[in-house]
């Protein structure tokens, strides 16, 4: 059986999933043991105290001891700027977090916003990742002009160190996101909602998405990542996408397990 790491999951309500978020992390604990998740990195809202997705608090207090469960920090930019970079450099020297996690396009601010270049500067220098949202958001595809890869191509130059991971692919724009990113080594892809139907569809059908994929896996065998964003997408549809590139074993469990571990630093 391969070994499966998801490295993008939310404790969320959604769709009536469950009745708080207890029940929403007893059901992903379910879906773990369905597919034979052996671990996950569970990405906390930006918002702080909404009762439908859990925060950094919330978050840490639900995985409690758990080893194979894992976390990334996404500060408020807009509210607080680059105000909380002591408190996401302790987080990540203690290890409660293994990366940060960007929503410009929820957020109204862009990768290259002032605010946010401390916390790429402490990344950079602590090794740990930064992952940006990108794309359009489901029936809003105005924000995605705050994402685009141009800024995120700017700030992997930058700072040349820094793992830079790019989800969603900029959807549906995929080949423009491929092409944009495809010469700079410091950029690496995660697959979360890759295989949603609404994906799929705007970025010009299944054998579009299967392209770009495996071109960016065929360029950074070892720089991409599979994620599902989970509950908003489903696991076994990433799954069977990934399987359906048809890679080559030691390849494809580089992608479902591999390259989580070496590039988030997982210790598991
Ligand atoms: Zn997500």
């Amino acid at each position: 059986m391969i070994k499966i790491i998801d490295s993008h999951v939310h404790i969320s309500l959604y769709d009536d999933n469950a009745k708080s978020l207890q029940e929403a992390f007893a059901v992903f604990l379910q879906e773990m043991n369905r597919y034979a998740i052996s671990g996950a990195i569970i990405i906390p809202d930006n918002i702080e105290s909404n009762d439908n997705i859990a925060d950094l608090d919330k978050a840490i207090e639900l995985i409690g001891e758990r080893k194979n469960l894992f976390l990334l920090g996404s500060p408020q930019i807009i509210q607080r700027g680059s105000s909380e970079s002591e408190k996401y450099k302790k987080l990540l020297e203690e290890g409660r977090i293994k990366g940060i996690k960007f929503f410009p396009g929820h957020d109204p601010h862009y990768p290259t916003d002032e605010r946010c270049l401390p916390y790429y500067e402490l990344c950079q220098k602590l090794d740990a990742p930064v992952l940006f949202h990108t794309g359009e958001n489901s029936g809003d595809s105005e924000c995605a002009r705050w994402n685009d890869p141009k800024y995120i191509v700017e700030i992997a130059k930058k700072y040349p160190k820094l793992k830079v991971i790019i989800t969603h692919y900029y959807w549906p724009k995929i080949d423009y996101c491929y092409e944009i990113t495809k010469d700079v080594p410091n950029i690496y892809f995660e697959t979360a909602a890759m295989a949603d139907a609404e994906v799929i569809e705007k970025s010009g059908g299944i054998e579009k998405v299967r392209e770009i994929l495996r071109k960016t896996i065929i360029d950074r065998p070892d720089k991409v990542i599979f994620g599902t964003d989970w509950p908003m997408c489903i696991i076994d549809e990433h799954i069977k996408l990934i399987k359906s590139l048809n890679l080559n074993s030691e390849i494809e469990t580089a992608v479902f397990s591999e390259n989580a571990k070496n590039i988030y630093n997982l210790k598991m």
